[in-house]
C-alpha cells in the first residue's frame, strides 16, 4: 500500500484485497455486526471469521472440481429409484458413495444394457468425489480415446497421461461402444497400467467382462486390461430394464 492516508475501513477492504481473502471481505461487516449484537467476544469472533475464509475457499474449490469434472448431467443417488432398479443392491451403492473405494485406489465396474441407470450411479459417485474435494473427470470412452490419438499425434501423450495421472477419480463412460485397433488398445492399456493401485476408475459398459475380447483385438489384449482392472474392484451387474421406456412399454 503506498503512503497515502487511507480510513481503517479502506485499509482493511484493500488488505483483503491484497491477502486473498475474498469471502472475508465480503463478510466482515455482517460478522462484526453479529459480533456486537450477540457479545461473543474476540475468540468467538476470530473463529466465526476463519470459518467463514474456509468454508468459502472449500465451496469455490468444489465448484471448480464440478467444473473440472465435466459431467454430462447432474445426477445424485436422492433421484435414483431403487424400486424400479430392484436387482441393485442399495447398500453396496450407498457405501460406495461414502467413497473408501477411493481411499483405497479400488475401482468400479458398472455393466448392463442401456437405460438402466450406469451413467446415473457413475455421476453420482463421481458428484460425491468433488463434494470430497477430489478431482475429477468424467469421459466417454469414445472421447477419451480421441483425445489419447490427438495427443499422440502432437507427441504429446506423456504430457496427457501425466495429467490424468493427477486426477483422483476417472470415470469413463461407455466402453463397449468402441473398437481399438492395437495402437489406440496400448494407450488404453498404458492408462489402466498406469493408475493400478494409484489412482480409482469407475467405468459403464454394456458388455459383460467375458466378451471385452470385442473392444481389444485379441483374447490376451482383453485380458491384460481386465486383469489390472478387476484386481481391486467393485463390478456391479444391473441387469434390469431401461428407466427411459419406463411405463411407456404398457402405452404401446
Ligand atoms: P445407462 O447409462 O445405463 O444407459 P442412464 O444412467 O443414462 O443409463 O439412465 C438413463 C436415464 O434414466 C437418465 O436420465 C437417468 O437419470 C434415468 N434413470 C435410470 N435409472 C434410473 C432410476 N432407477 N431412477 C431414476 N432415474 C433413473
Ligand atoms: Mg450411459
Amino acid at each position: 500500500m503506498n503512503s497515502k492516508i487511507y480510513t481503517n475501513n479502506e485499509y482493511i477492504d484493500w488488505a483483503l484485497t491484497h491477502l486473498k481473502l475474498q469471502d472475508l471481505k465480503e463478510n466482515y461487516e455482517n460478522e462484526i455486526n453479529f459480533a456486537i449484537e450477540n457479545n461473543i467476544g474476540y475468540r468467538n469472533f476470530l473463529l466465526n471469521i476463519l470459518k467463514v475464509e474456509e468454508e468459502g475457499r472449500n465451496n469455490r474449490l468444489i465448484d471448480r472440481n464440478m467444473k473440472a469434472a465435466r459431467f454430462e448431467n447432474f445426477k445424485t443417488i436422492e433421484s435414483f429409484d431403487f424400486n424400479f432398479q430392484k436387482s441393485i443392491n442399495i447398500d453396496k451403492i450407498k457405501d460406495l458413495h461414502n467413497l473408501s473405494f477411493l481411499n483405497k485406489k479400488e475401482n468400479i465396474i458398472l455393466i448392463g444394457p442401456p437405460g438402466v441407470g450406469k451413467t446415473h450411479i457413475a455421476t453420482s459417485i463421481g458428484i460425491n468425489a468433488c463434494k470430497n474435494k477430489k478431482k475429477v473427470l468424467f469421459t466417454s470412452a469414445i472421447d477419451l480415446v480421441e483425445k489419447m490419438s490427438i495427443y499422440q499425434k502432437k507427441g504429446d501423450l506423456k504430457k496427457l497421461f501425466k495429467s490424468l495421472s493427477k486426477i483422483d477419480l476417472l470415470i469413463i463412460d461407455e466402453m463397449g461402444h468402441l473398437v481399438l485397433d492395437k495402437e489406440k488398445e496400448s494407450m488404453i492399456f498404458q492408462l489402466i497400467r498406469q493408475r493400478y493401485e494409484k489412482n480409482s476408475l469407475i467405468i459403464t459398459t454394456n458388455l459383460p467382462l467375458g466378451e471385452w475380447d470385442k473392444i481389444f483385438t485379441s483374447i490376451l489384449s482383453a485380458t491384460a486390461v481386465l486383469d489390472r482392472l478387476v484386481h481391486h474392484c467393485h463390478v456391479i451387474s444391473i441387469p434390469g430394464d431401461s428407466y427411459r421406456v419406463k411405463g411407456k412399454q404398457k402405452e404401446m
